[in-house]
């Protein structure tokens, strides 16, 4: 392992692992032959993508780094349908898309476009539009594995194995690629922020737009929220990021920010919601004429990479503090709970460390990132995120929703995981990987 593939060692939770070798295969036989080789010489094996997870899933423990990268090709079956090996990412996948499929989008838009396909199903990833078009695993009809026994398997959805494989983080078999179901693309897409003083008219509003239905081909796709600290640290950064810079401050005297975004086949159709999502906006307090509203490709994605700034910017704040607490890495929440939305922002407002809180708030996700300055407060920050987790847990919710539990999140997930959930990952695992050579301490 050359010092130039240090990067390697971590991933974007900034935890750094070890490792003795690296390798980039280009083809299935170059995956089948290093596996035959790391079984035969007794290595374990960590598989990567883009390694931009937060959960230190990709970090290698030892032995050998399998990454993916160099399996980046797409093959176009028809309009709606590709293959996509493991090693594309996001980014590339929706060049691709533009410039071979104009009409149809992958609904799957995890807001890291370095994401990979691999990744993104071994992490269990969703995005903000999950809101309406749901889990990954309804636009992918087959994956690839390529299992310890050198088995490699097509599995489609009426096989019992196709789901478990979605979050296996790496831990059961290596993800060659998958066939993938393109949507067509909406005709008309709008897309609205609305300002917020106070947090219980944030959750006022969010309660209210969640209980709307639509009888029209107009649907809320995502409701996301960023608050007064996330606005505020993007906007120290935001001068240096090319993306943001020409985005205006948010409006005076208004604190959070919730955006919707609305999908249509027809124009008028979108008539009926602004007008439901104005008036609830004005029950809560928020200044409808100052709300910001755009339909533009260009400014869609200018606001999609604001939100996507957010996460950004605490990895660089986590990152600027490594350097100076070497012990420090991301410390952040990633429960979702159907209920009490208003009660867990409550619990989420934490005084004395530094935090910041943004998600997807129709679906109760929101993800408390804890920004600690010195050792004392990165305790605490663990212990808080312990405390919020065993809340969590009690009120039904979710500890784990879409970055994995890789091995930062392990501890938590054994106190909060029921028993049999971490019973029949271990019997997966042992049926599957009986050498214990994929990723071994990922999860349990
Ligand atoms: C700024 C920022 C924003 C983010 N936003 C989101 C978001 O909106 N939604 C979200 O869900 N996540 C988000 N993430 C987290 C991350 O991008 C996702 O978890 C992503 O899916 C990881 O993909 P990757 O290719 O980088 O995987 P890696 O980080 O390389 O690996 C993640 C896990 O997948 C396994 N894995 C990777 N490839 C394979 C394969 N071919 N076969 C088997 N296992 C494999 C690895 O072993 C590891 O356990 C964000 C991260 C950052 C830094």
């Amino acid at each position: 392992m050359e010092e130039k593939y240090s990067e390697y060692l971590s991933d974007e939770s900034k935890l750094i692992g070890k490792a003795e070798s690296i390798s980039f295969p280009k083809s299935k036989d170059e995956v089948l032959e290093v596996i035959k080789y790391c079984k035969n010489n007794s290595l374990s094996i960590t598989i990567q993508g883009g390694n931009s997870g937060i959960v230190g899933g990709s970090v290698p423990n030892n032995n050998h780094i399998l990454n993916s990268l160099n399996l980046n090709k797409i093959y176009k079956i028809d309009d709606e349908t590709l293959i996509v090996q493991c090693g594309v990412n996001l980014n590339d996948l929706n060049n691709y898309l533009e410039r071979e499929c104009k009409n149809f989008f992958f609904p799957v838009d995890p807001t890291e476009k370095t994401a990979t396909i691999g990744g993104v199903i071994a992490s269990g990833s969703k995005g903000p539009n999950s809101y309406y078009y749901g889990d990954p695993s309804l636009y992918i009809e087959e994956v690839t594995v390529i299992f310890s026994d050198l088995s490699v398997k097509v599995l489609s959805k009426e096989d019992e194995l196709f789901s478990k494989i979605f979050s296996s983080e790496g831990m059961y078999g290596f993800i060659l690629e998958a066939k993938i179901k393109l949507l067509k693309k909406p005709n008309h897409i709008w897309g609205i922020t609305f300002f917020f003083e106070n947090l219980q008219d944030v959750c006022g509003f969010a309660e209210e737009v969640k209980k709307y239905k639509c009888n029209t081909t107009a649907k809320i796709v995502c409701g996301e929220f960023m608050d007064k600290n996330t606005i505020d640290l993007i906007e120290e950064f935001k001068k240096n990021m090319s993306k943001i810079k020409a985005i205006s401050s948010i409006p005076l005297g208004y604190n959070h920010l919730v955006y919707i975004e609305l999908h249509s086949e027809i124009e008028e159709d979108l008539e009926e919601i602004i007008e439901f999502l104005m008036d609830v906006a004005i029950d809560n307090n928020s200044d409808v004429e100052i709300a910001w509203a755009v339909s533009e490709d260009r400014d869609l994605e200018n606001i999609k990479n604001y939100r996507h700034a957010s996460a950004e910017c605490v990895n660089i704040v986590i990152d600027k503090m490594k350097s100076i607490i070497p012990d420090i890495r991301k410390i952040g929440l990633d429960i979702s709970m159907e209920k009490n939305l208003c009660e867990t922002m409550k619990r989420y407002s934490v005084k004395d460390i530094h935090t910041v809180m943004f998600g997807h708030i129709f679906s109760s996700h929101l993800h408390l990132n804890f920004l600690p300055e010195n050792t004392e407060e990165f305790q605490k920050s663990l212990e808080l995120v312990k405390n919020l987790s065993f809340y969590a847990k009690n009120q039904g919710g979710n500890i784990v929703t879409e970055h994995g539990v890789g091995k930062l999140k392990k501890e938590i997930f054994q106190l909060c995981a029921r028993e049999s959930e971490i019973e029949d990952i271990k019997k997966i695992k042992q049926d599957l990987d009986r050498e214990n050579i994929f990723d071994p301490n990922n999860i349990i």
